[in-house]
């Protein structure tokens, strides 16, 4: 199938029919910045790289890049009470990847394990994490599987309390052709990076050095969180134009161009 790189008007389209009001209950539930989830009722809103898997990685990374220890199995744990339990837990593959690989065809996860270091961890790490997830699944945690190519055409920064789904069926000269979007959900993942670092430090899942808190842990996650975004979008998301979408309360929104990756 054809990929097409999505102008503004295209956005501003698809963005105004595929939006959707986030409900309280889903405030904290994350997917993957993959554009192939389908459209269905309340998709979890808040999209980053690699969902529940990406966030334990982002720990780890952080602790790494930033010199303090993570205990993994407490940061596992608290991310886990904050979606309300494992069968919560968001995480991906497809239907192309090897069978029974966890995250096997997640292309953030992907990426990490081929080049840990470039996302400041280490190979060992990345297994872990895989592990964790592995046996989540044995607990009945549900891992989806997305279907189909990837045709993301355009990646959108959003903020604001809606979310979008990322695929659509745009008309075109050519008639109808599917497109999809990448989705990183800014204002909505730093909330969650708020809440998530000071439960980290509440539970002792972070040995931080004394003066330091809750408040320097959440600065640290975001910048991280925005260098795991960049590493996977400059190998998954070359070329494509960079869009802000900022949600007004009452469904509103605008579109800018901010660049290229
Ligand atoms: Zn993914």
């Amino acid at each position: 199938m054809k990929k097409y790189i999505l102008s503004i008007e295209q956005v501003r389209k698809i963005v105004s029919d595929n939006h959707y009001k986030v409900e309280a209950k889903m405030r904290l539930a994350s997917r993957c910045i993959d554009g192939r989830y389908q459209v269905q009722g309340q998709l979890a809103p808040i999209g980053v790289p690699g969902a529940d898997a990406g966030d334990l990685a982002l720990i780890l990374a952080t602790g790494n890049s930033y010199g303090f220890e993570v205990d993994l199995d407490k940061a596992y744990q608290v991310l886990v009470e904050m979606v309300g339990g494992e069968k919560n837990l968001q995480f991906h593959t497809d239907s192309h990847a090897e069978k029974n690989l966890t995250l096997g065809g997640c292309g953030h996860f992907k990426q990490m394990t081929l080049d840990s270091q470039a996302y400041n961890l280490d190979k060992k790490q990345v297994e872990k994490i895989r592990a964790k997830f592995t046996s989540a699944k044995k607990k009945g945690a549900k891992e989806i599987i997305l279907h189909g190519e990837h045709l993301e055409g355009a990646v959108l920064i959003v903020s604001g309390p809606y979310s979008l789904y990322p695929r659509y069926n745009l008309d075109s000269q050519e008639g109808k052709i599917e497109v999809q979007v990448f989705v990183y959900h800014q204002s909505l993942a730093q909330e969650r990076y708020k809440k998530l670092a000071e439960e980290l430090v509440k539970q002792k899942a972070v040995k931080l050095y004394k003066s330091l808190n809750g408040e320097y842990l959440y600065q640290v996650l975001s910048e991280m969180a925005e260098n795991h975004l960049m590493e996977t979008s400059r190998r998954l998301a070359k070329g494509l134009p960079i869009y802000q979408v900022n949600f007004e309360a009452d469904g509103g929104f605008e579109i800018k161009e901010i660049g290229i990756v």
